[in-house]
């Protein structure tokens, strides 16, 4: 267990440890801050000392409600969880905590910063001067992407593309011009979001056009709940792909034309010939 007074965070807007008498919006404005940390993609071994630090220190943590429900309970923390389809409303309700003098922990699964609740947090502050004035940091975790790509050895060696598949938040024509452009320039690419009871024609779609364009060797990685106890992880060629191998919990790796394995690891050589 770590010390609140180790000093993991140098420089860092967070006070140097929890004051253990607050109990509700702190008298003192000024001593508000909020992070907006990344939780890993499971495992509480890939959890940042950072992460953990500000976790420690929280006054009220804030959240989608399977990672809030990541956060121990204690004494003196408030868990906010909320919905999924409520991030601005949340992002919105943590600045409003902070400027009240709450030390506030929005938390996202892997990185806050891809394809998550540090973009809605930013996107709240516009035209508020008083909330980006606040003491506000990102803390950084590790993405779905790395976590999954390490599991498989290198396929993300040489150079990649991540592209979320969800067409919640940009037009299905989008994806498939940055698709398109991707597999024109042969990058290996990380798909998020890939597939969810709403939108099952969606990697269909995506198949079909990797199939128009790859040989049927293409290496496919399919890795599912990466670093917790449902984890797994499926390697086949491009013809042996179906789209029930994705689901809402993986992450799939389409590889470059180079991507290889080597025993029972995928890697992109680090080097294209001239
Ligand atoms: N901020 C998160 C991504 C949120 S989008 C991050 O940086 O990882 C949610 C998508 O992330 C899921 O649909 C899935 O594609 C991927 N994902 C999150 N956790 C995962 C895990 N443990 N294993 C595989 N994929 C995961």
């Amino acid at each position: 267990m770590m010390s609140p007074q180790a000093p993991l965070l140098r420089g860092s807007l967070l006070p140097e440890r929890a004051d253990p008498a607050w109990d509700g919006l702190a008298p003192d404005r000024m001593s508000g801050w909020l992070c907006i940390a990344g939780l890993g993609p499971g495992d509480e071994a890939l959890v940042t000392p950072e992460v953990r630090q500000a976790l420690d220190q929280a006054s009220d943590v804030l959240g989608y409600i399977p990672y809030v429900a990541r956060v121990a309970p204690r004494a003196g923390l408030t868990l906010h969880p909320s919905d999924n389809r409520e991030e601005l409303d949340r992002a919105r309700a943590a600045l409003a905590l902070a400027a009240a003098g709450a030390r506030v922990v929005v938390v996202s699964s892997g990185d806050p910063g891809v394809f998550a609740m540090a973009t809605a947090v930013f996107e709240a502050m516009e035209g508020r001067d008083d909330w980006q004035a606040l003491d506000v940091r990102v803390l950084p975790g590790i993405t779905a992407m790395l976590a999954a790509a390490a599991r498989a050895g290198a396929p993300l060696g040489h150079d990649f593309c991540t592209i979320n598949l969800s067409d919640n938040l940009k037009p299905w024509a989008l994806i498939e011009k940055r698709l398109r452009a991707a597999l024109g320039a042969d990058m290996a690419m990380a798909f998020y979001n890939p597939r969810s009871a709403s939108r099952p024609h969606t990697f269909e779609q995506v198949l079909r056009l990797l199939r128009e364009t790859c040989e049927p060797e293409r290496l496919l990685l399919f890795a599912r709940a990466i670093s917790t106890p449902q984890e797994r992880l499926r390697c086949v060629p491009l013809a042996d792909a179906t789209p029930g191998m994705a689901d809402m919990r993986t992450l799939v790796i389409v590889g470059s034309s180079t991507t290889r394995r080597v025993g029972r690891f995928v890697y992109t050589p680090r080097s294209v010939a001239a």
